[in-house]
Order: structure tokens, then C-alpha cells, then sequence
């Protein structure tokens, strides 16, 4: 079985095209959350995921843009994009949004938007929030996104348990083996590792491994769109430097 993970779309269709058609085909995807927020296209986005992702959990973007949480946390650009959000989505993508289940549990594999302890707000993006949150799940390995940083924490085995970090690499699968695994894919829609391409993955049970991808993608006909739809210059911006 091949599965696609993918996340923080943040409703930027010409990446999540790219990354779609890049994939071929796949049994199932798993979307991480944050479908729309910041990027200029929720509803086609929203829409785009329903149809071809059969697992799909929300993001913190997700449930502002549909009004379950509001943006006091959210910084100025992000709270204008969100408020921008809401006036485009339609009805049955907000309560499709609305809907989502706050985590998913499939075989030895838990997935969550932030961590599993704090699946909407938390960011693992330290040992110390690694450490805390393999103690958060009870399956073997873990798919966060959120951080929009591709990155693999690894519970080395033992009864004083080591964290390594690991930076995935294009091109070398990464095995999948007796140690649990803390998996980010990056982000589709708005990378922030120094790397303006679409980031996605996929796992691969057959060949026990995890790949990892790359994709470049018209970035510009993203931030036109955004330039067009009057939303904060920083978010458009940010995505040529993919930070
Ligand atoms: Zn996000």
C-alpha cells in the first residue's frame, strides 16, 4: 500500500496540483490539516481534498477560518488572511471543515494537525516537545504537520530513550524499523525550511519506508491571485523564499 501525507495546503491550489500530480497514484492520502488560511484559493482547495483525500483532520487555520476558534493568537497577516477566508468560504466547506475528526488512528499510525497531546496549537519543533509527545501516543509511529518543517524525531529504544533528529532527504527513503517515529512532511502550500518547492511524502508499507518530495510549482500564479484578492504582501512574499 502507498499512502500520500500531505499538509498546510493553506489554500494554495497551484501547489496542491502540482503535488497531486506528482504522487501518480496512491491508495489512500492523508491530509494533516490546515487546508486553507493565508493562500487565495480555500474553496477549490477544500473541495480538491474531499474529493481525493480519504482521511482528513483539521488545523488550527481550519477551525478559525470556520469560526470554531478565534485569531487572538494569530499574528496581524495571519488574522487578515483568516478574515479574508471568511468571506469566501462557501457553506459546505466551512461545515465540512467544522466536521473534521480532531485526530485519526489507523494501524500502528496516529495522525494529528500539532501534536497528539495538543492536536490544534502545539508545535514540536524541539527534543523537549518530542520527548513529551511519544508519550502523547500509544501506536508505533506519529504524522504531525503544522511547523511547515519537514522532520523525522526518532525514539531510540531503551528505558532512558534518546531523541534523534533527522532531516529527510529526497531520494533516501527513510525505513521504517523497530524505533517509534515523530514524522513531519512539510508543507504544501507555504514552506518555511529555506525551500520554496511543495513538500509532501509517502509511505510506502510494502517497501517499509518513508519518501520524501519536492515539488516546484507555479508559485506565481499563486501570488497574483493573492496580490488580486488584496491579502497581506508578507504572505505573498514569503512563499517565493519559502520561509
Ligand atoms: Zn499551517
Amino acid at each position: 500500500m502507498r499512502y500520500a501525507i500531505i499538509s498546510d495546503i493553506h489554500a494554495n491550489l497551484a501547489a496542491l496540483e502540482a503535488v497531486l500530480n506528482h504522487m501518480g497514484p496512491v491508495d489512500s492520502i492523508w491530509c494533516l490539516g490546515d487546508i486553507v488560511g493565508y493562500g487565495p484559493d480555500p474553496n477549490e482547495c477544500v473541495e480538491l481534498v474531499r474529493q481525493k483525500a480519504q482521511v482528513c483532520i483539521p488545523g488550527n487555520h481550519d477551525w478559525a477560518c470556520c469560526g470554531k476558534i478565534d485569531t487572538v493568537d494569530f499574528n496581524p497577516a495571519a488574522a487578515a488572511a483568516c478574515r479574508w477566508t471568511q468571506r469566501q468560504l462557501l457553506a459546505h466547506n466551512r461545515d465540512y471543515l467544522a466536521a473534521l475528526p480532531l485526530t485519526h488512528l489507523e494501524d500502528e499510525f496516529t495522525l494529528a494537525h500539532g501534536s497528539p497531546l495538543d492536536p490544534i496549537w502545539e508545535y514540536i519543533a524541539s527534543i523537549r516537545s518530542a520527548r513529551e509527545n511519544f508519550a502523547g501516543f500509544h501506536t508505533h509511529y506519529c504524522f504531525v504537520g503544522h511547523t511547515h518543517v519537514p522532520i523525522i524525531f526518532l525514539e531510540e529504544p531503551g528505558s532512558l530513550p534518546r531523541i534523534r533528529v533527522i532531516s529527510p532527504q529526497q531520494g533516501q527513503p527513510f525505513p521504517l524499523g523497530e524505533s517509534r517515529l515523530i514524522i513531519n512532511p512539510g508543507s504544501v502550500g507555504q514552506p518555511r525550511d529555506g525551500n520554496p518547492a511543495a513538500s509532501y511524502m509517502i509511505l510506502d508499507l510494502a517497501a517499509n519506508v518513508v519518501e520524501y518530495y519536492r515539488v516546484p510549482y507555479d508559485i506565481e500564479r499563486t501570488q497574483a491571485k493573492m496580490l488580486t484578492a488584496g491579502l497581506p504582501p508578507q504572505l505573498i512574499m514569503r512563499l517565493t523564499y519559502g520561509w
